[in-house]
């Protein structure tokens, strides 16, 4: 079997060291707000080229706390409108209604799966306060246009880089274009946790403060509370594993890029649309995401093969049940791509005999 990804193999490679910084967590008896998460805070910034990080419970909260810190600011206020990929996993949106802020879903360029700054342009009303890019399946946007049309319009910008840790426009990260950056460390993400965790970046000081409360019960101090918080902290066990893995992200960065590169140079059937890149050090390969107008036959022809392959998303936001009163908007652009796409498996530490079965499985489809 081939599999999707491959967790267990993922984190045996660093065993030895995820075992001891387990050990030194277990024996220092400092479990939550302690000197692991704020040495990979501060590890995590550096990364990411930004002034301050903030480790929360989970990628949704980072999304969420960001948006809440603006309202707290007096930035932004509730029906405030906030332009956001409608293709995006359904997350960013949740974080924008969570805090009773409008969702404005705009379609994305239909070769890159990301927003475009003329999109936005678009979408931009006297309502609008914020833009939400999401670097979908590892490919960060168009930052630079992007930037400069906030700048225009004074808008904020928080980049959802849940799925993009890495990747770069001329040398920049994601994460330290935008105001801010939110990412996840689920398991299954470039930089992965071994459970729930996610973090905050952001070169702004007043955020820092306040997105720091908010995460404790809305308390600099203990037990003075200068906001109505949640507990969304990122625990020391957590921040112990993804200091560990931190330090291997670049060389899996490269690896991703290596096993894309084989598929994009070998992949060869007209029945299947490869992924656009703009750019090779913009995509950091968190999925490799092709189309075809057979998808569900492609899918069939590889699990016959024992090629697991997965759909992200096979639903689109706006078709959710969730938001039932969008069901009836038409996206043909989102609903094209939630058709046609099929994410081939792309696992750091998958062996090259087997991509070359996938390469040669997808190669001999209906061919
Ligand atoms: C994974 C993901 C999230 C949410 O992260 P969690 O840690 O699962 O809460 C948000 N946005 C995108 C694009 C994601 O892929």
């Amino acid at each position: 079997m081939i599999p999707f990804l491959d967790l267990k193999a993922i984190n045996e490679q660093y065993q030895t060291e995820l075992k001891e910084a387990c050990s030194r967590v277990i024996d220092s008896g400092w479990y939550i707000m302690g000197k692991e998460l704020a040495s990979f805070e501060e590890e995590f910034a550096e990364y990411c080229g930004s002034k301050h990080s903030i480790g929360v419970a989970n990628g949704l909260d980072a999304l969420i706390l960001t948006l809440r810190a603006w309202i707290e600011l007096g930035k932004i206020k509730e029906g405030d409108e906030v332009i956001v990929p409608a293709n995006t996993y359904i997350a960013s949106i949740l974080a924008i209604s969570a805090n009773r802020l409008t969702p404005v879903l705009v379609e994305p360029d239909p070769e890159t799966f990301n927003l475009t700054a003329d999109g936005i342009a678009k979408s931009i009303t006297a309502k609008t306060k914020v833009i939400l890019p999401v670097h979908l399946y590892g490919q960060i946007s168009p930052m630079k246009e992007i930037m400069q049309l906030a700048k225009k319009h004074s808008l904020l910008v928080l980049e959802d880089c849940a799925q993009a840790h890495g990747a770069m426009i001329d040398g920049k990260k994601a994460g330290s274009w935008g105001d801010v950056g939110a990412f996840s460390f689920y398991p299954g993400k470039n930089l992965g946790a071994l459970g729930d965790a996610g973090a905050i970046t952001t070169d702004s000081d007043e955020l820092y403060r306040v997105i720091s409360a908010l995460r404790n019960y809305g308390s600099h101090e203990k037990y003075k509370n200068d906001f109505k918080g949640v507990n969304s902290r990122l625990d020391e066990i957590q921040a112990a594993m993804l200091r560990v893995k931190l330090i291997h992200l670049e060389s899996v960065t490269v690896r991703r890029q290596e096993i894309a590169k084989r598929y994009r140079d070998e992949i060869k059937n007209p029945f299947i649309k490869l992924p656009y890149v703009d750019t090779e050090a913009g995509h950091v390969w968190h999925l490799f995401v092709v189309c075809s107008e057979e998808r569900e036959e492609l899918q069939n022809w590889l699990a016959e093969y024992d090629v697991q392959t997965l759909i992200h998303y096979p639903i689109p936001p706006h078709k959710q049940q969730a938001y039932s009163d969008w069901n009836k908007q038409s996206k043909p652009i989102t609903e094209m791509i939630h058709r046609q796409i099929l994410s081939l498996p792309l696992d750091p530490t998958m062996s090259e005999s087997n991509i070359d079965t996938v390469i040669e499985l997808v190669n001999n489809f209906k061919m």
